[in-house]
């Protein structure tokens, strides 16, 4: 017989020997199997000692435990249940190769559905070589960059699978990233995380999967707007008007051209945002705040910090432990950062978004690509200021007390501009900043003389909102286009874009005659 048990041991504990304190009258002889279901780290007696909270499964006498995979999911027997038997149609056309729609294409073509997946970046080997050519100065491709290509954005990212949604198919989504190669431990940690190095690779096992399931990819293929008449729908895809059914557009964040062109047929509104800075530090400085005596022997640690200052939220976005800043632009002369981890987190810098909540009143516009072109304007100060992709950077001390930006030692790729950054901010956001660091500094000493801050965090979320209905998940405009993922305004991450994109092809998978 299996049983389960909850338990808090000291960090690294033995499993089977801490079974037993517990269980007194087991031996750990007597454990042939154990298996995690939760894992969490607690270091909040971090003075005494750092723990483990765990929700095991073990079995005795030799036996074995049975470890779900994929196919014991909710979500694939709920595909199977909704599984078409009906000869091939046109396919169903997913505009994006990010976690929206690529899930949405993997629930679609399990379900027996042909889909074509139109995405204008690179398959993730090329999209490595033209990210690296770029942080090494080289060219920025427009269409293959942080942003764009296979993977979407979060392919150059930490891979944090963290999400505030509850969704069953949170499940389904890690599993198929294990099956692709991420990984076991995702199933389990409260704060999971893959890392650019293993998602690269997972993300070409699951084309091969995806592909073997009879999804077409075109890669370099740019989807440049709709047109339609009545009943008869057709997307510009390269240059050429192609009638559609269906059609998903997981187009992501940053999808500035599309939204200029979508902006009207399928009225678009403007939502707000977070916009500011990436703050850097030394690794060992966040480690030592968070694990005391211990942090050497931990993994890399996270924060999380939010307050409220000029009656704006200001908080900590999309942190990455044992990290780099890297250059996320993806339009040409305008410049972004973000955050990238390796699966073992073993930079010496540890950095985070700190961002400020902006809306309308800001943008001073209600019109929907106000946003928009509020991050623009931005972006393309912060590339003036450097005259190049090197994105500006201030210790915090000098942004703080406003005095001449020193140069210091940051993880950004390739290399940053030290400059005052505040006139290449909004006000607004600026005074926001500069009142929330101290309050962070009371949080984590050393936050201000010890930080980095590199210009600007704009691409925390979509500038805009596609008006879908809220069960069928079609455009309010017309039931033959779902809009899905972060870019429509239903996500933000990796896994709710995903959950979005599984959502969205269950819809359609009930919608489908
Ligand atoms: C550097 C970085 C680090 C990040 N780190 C994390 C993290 O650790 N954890 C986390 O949860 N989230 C992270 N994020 C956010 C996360 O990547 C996004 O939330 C997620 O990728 C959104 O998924 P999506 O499928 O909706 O859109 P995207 O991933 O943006 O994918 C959209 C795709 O559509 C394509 N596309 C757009 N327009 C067109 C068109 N007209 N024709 C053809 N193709 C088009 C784009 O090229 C893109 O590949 C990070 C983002 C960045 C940039």
């Amino acid at each position: 017989m299996n049983r389960q048990i909850q338990i808090t041991i000291p960090y690294g504990c033995n499993l089977a020997q801490a079974i037993c304190q517990q269980e007194t009258s087991l031996q750990p002889e007597q454990i042939s199997d154990v298996r995690i279901i939760k894992r969490s780290i607690d270091a909040r007696q971090r003075h005494k000692a750092i723990r483990e909270i765990l929700t095991l499964e073990y079995a005795l006498d030799g036996e074995k435990l049975h470890r779900p995979t994929l196919e014991d999911t909710p979500t694939c027997q709920q595909i199977q249940r909704l599984q078409t038997q009906k000869p091939a149609t046109d396919p169903i056309i997913i505009v994006g190769a990010g976690p929206a729609g690529l899930l949405c294409a993997y629930t679609l073509s399990r379900a027996g559905i042909p889909v074509e997946v139109i995405e204008q970046g690179n398959a993730v080997e090329q999209r490595q070589r033209d990210v690296q050519t770029f942080w090494q100065g080289g060219e920025l491709k427009p269409q293959s960059n942080v942003q764009f290509g296979e993977g979407g954005a979060g392919t150059f990212s930490d891979g944090k699978l963290t999400t505030r949604i509850k969704s069953p198919h949170r499940d389904f989504i890690l599993q198929l990233l294990v099956q692709s190669g991420a990984p076991e431990n995702i199933l389990w940690d409260a704060k999971p995380h893959v890392g650019t190095d293993i998602l690269q690779k997972v993300l070409q096992r699951l084309r091969r999967e995806l592909v073997d399931q009879g999804v077409i990819f075109k890669f370099g293929s740019h989807f440049q707007g709709l047109c339609w008449h009545a009943e008869a729908h057709q997307a510009i895809i390269d240059g050429i008007a192609r009638p559609f059914n269906r059609l998903v557009l997981a187009v992501g964040n940053s999808a500035r051209s599309t939204f200029q062109q979508l902006r009207k047929p399928l009225q678009l509104e403007s939502k707000p945002l977070a916009i500011g800075v990436r703050i850097e530090h030394p690794r060992n400085l966040i480690d030592k705040r968070q694990y005391g005596k211990w942090h050497q022997q931990m993994p890399a640690a996270e924060y999380q910090l939010r307050t409220s200052c000029a009656q704006r939220g200001v908080y900590s976005f999309c942190m990455c432990p044992g990290g780099i800043v890297v250059n996320a632009s993806s339009e040409p002369e305008h410049v972004c950062v973000n955050g990238m981890s390796y699966h073992n987190r073993q930079s010496p810098y540890s950095n985070s978004a700190i961002v400020v909540t902006v809306d309308q009143k800001d943008f001073a516009s209600s019109a929907p690509l106000a946003g928009m072109e509020y991050q623009r304007h931005i972006e393309a100060a912060c590339f003036r200021a450097s005259g190049s992709y090197a994105p500006p950077a201030m210790g915090a001390m000098d942004f703080i007390q406003q005095r001449h930006a020193t140069s210091y030692a940051t993880s950004t790729a390739p290399h940053a501009h030290f400059c005052n950054i505040a006139p290449l901010l909004p006000a607004p956001v600026v005074q926001a900043l500069r009142l929330a660091l101290p309050v962070f500094q009371q949080k984590i000493p050393g936050f201000i003389e010890e930080g980095v801050l590199i210009a600007p965090e704009t691409r925390t979320s979509s500038p805009v909102r596609f008006p879908r209905d809220p069960v069928a998940r079609h455009s309010t405009v017309s039931h033959r286009i779902f809009p899905c993922g972060e870019g429509a305004g239903y996500a933000g991450g990796i896994v709710s874009a995903a959950v979005d994109g599984v959502n969205t092809a269950m819809a359609i998978l009930t919608q489908t005659p």
